[in-house]
């Protein structure tokens, strides 16, 4: 079967259809491809492959047919020309450092990242003669001031974890541009499904698979989107030679997850919608982050730049850590885990958990309050999510 053209269907289709190619057995769903090197016809054509004047497989650390139907099937979904498979979300983080920065080279980085991100940026890359420099996300005038002859990269994501602040993308695309910077663009947290940063003017896009793209909670993995020029030679380049290969079968589940991504994306925001807007109307709650509400500071900017709000809600008690974590422990349906993005709804408290590494001070700073709770809202009746929540809040 030949492959469908993206180009010519609708996202839904695309996220159904691209990138498979059935073989001569006529499967109807796509297989996993589970070998790891592949059988050449000839001497003559293992020296082609080799030498890179025939496309087709050599083995799997560089390409597999499972793996590459899943970045067809993404690339196609973010409206970018090539995706780079990846072991894990930081693994796409490490691949694309590595593949476009060198010693002397620096990084702005938005501070309100995933906190193992902060840790690669000033623990390892720095070892590697790399900096950053850390910048609260929405303030552009810091984006500007952090800017040095031999910064490469900007990087953010958006909407930020815990809570909930939107970039504007666009502004600081132009931003990164007028300095001919990239800007790298973490979009975990919506998903093509909800926005597309690579058409807001977005030089790369990153992904831990791991989240919504799975959306069940299975496998961990990740990606790199971007043009073939920045991904082709540089990112795959790193990959294929220093070997954080996605496995075929995670991207088998991968690839199954994005069929059916849209649904979940709009299902659970609609969910955390409707939990944001009764959170706003409970006692002991001083405020709940989720940029579908008219009280959130960038609703506005949301509301342009997305097609929908994501499933990430949090909110503030006003009995600190004590009247938190009595909500947490109150709960029967939802699961204390610091993951996100799964079907089934979590709740964790991130001033001990995942922001557990930061300084009193910077959490402070960073608005991680001891009375913060957040929550990656899944497909459960709302109803019961909620219930879930009020025994909790009635023992304030
Ligand atoms: C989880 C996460 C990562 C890291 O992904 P892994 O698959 O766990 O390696 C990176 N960025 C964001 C926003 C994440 O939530």
């Amino acid at each position: 079967m030949a492959k469908i053209d993206p180009g010519q269907y609708g996202f839904h289709t695309r996220a159904v259809r691209t990138g498979q190619a059935r073989t001569m057995e006529g499967e109807q769903s796509e297989p996993i491809f589970v070998s790891s090197s592949f059988v050449f016809k000839d001497a003559a054509q293992a020296a082609q492959r080799f030498a890179g004047k025939e496309p087709g497989n050599i083995y799997s650390r560089f390409t597999n047919p499972t793996v590459r139907t899943f970045e067809e099937r993404l690339a196609a979904l973010e409206g970018g020309e090539r995706c780079v498979a990846t072991a894990s979300g930081m693994a796409a983080i490490l691949s694309t450092c590595m593949g476009l920065l060198g010693a002397g080279d620096h990084i702005v980085s938005s501070r309100s990242i995933f906190g193992t991100t902060v840790n690669l940026f000033n623990a390892i890359l720095k070892r590697f003669g790399v900096e950053t420099t850390f910048v609260p996300l929405t303030d552009y005038d810091a984006w500007e001031a952090a800017i040095r002859p031999e910064t490469q990269l900007l990087f953010l994501e958006t909407p930020s974890n815990p809570l909930t602040e939107i970039a504007d993308i666009p502004r600081l695309a132009d931003l990164a541009h007028a300095h001919e910077c990239l800007l790298v663009v973490d979009n975990c947290f919506c998903t093509p499904a909800l926005q597309q940063p690579l058409a807001l003017g977005t030089d790369i896009v990153i992904h831990s698979a791991t989240k919504y793209l799975d959306g069940q909670g299975r496998c961990v993995g990740g990606a790199v989107i971007g043009s073939e020029e920045l991904l082709g030679e540089k990112i795959f380049g790193f990959l294929r030679t220093a070997g954080p290969a996605m496995s075929p079968f995670n991207a088998w589940v991968f690839l199954k997850g994005l069929e059916t991504l849209h649904l979940r994306m709009r299902a659970q925001s609609a969910n955390a919608l409707a939990l944001a807007l009764w959170l706003e109307q409970q006692a002991h709650i001083s405020r709940v982050y989720y940029p579908g509400l008219a009280s959130h500071r960038q609703h506005a900017l949301a509301t342009r730049q997305q097609n929908d709000f994501g499933g990430i809600v949090s909110f503030e008690l006003t009995g600190g850590r004590v009247a938190a974590w009595r909500v947490i422990d109150a709960t029967r349906l939802l699961s204390i885990t610091a993951n996100l993005g799964d079907t089934k709804s979590t709740i964790v408290h991130p001033a001990t958990t995942t922001h557990w590494r930061l300084t009193p001070e910077e959490r402070t700073e960073a608005g991680i309050t001891e009375g913060l709770i957040r929550i990656s809202v899944g497909l459960e009746d709302i109803e019961d999510i909620k219930a879930d929540l009020q025994r909790g809040l009635d023992l304030l």
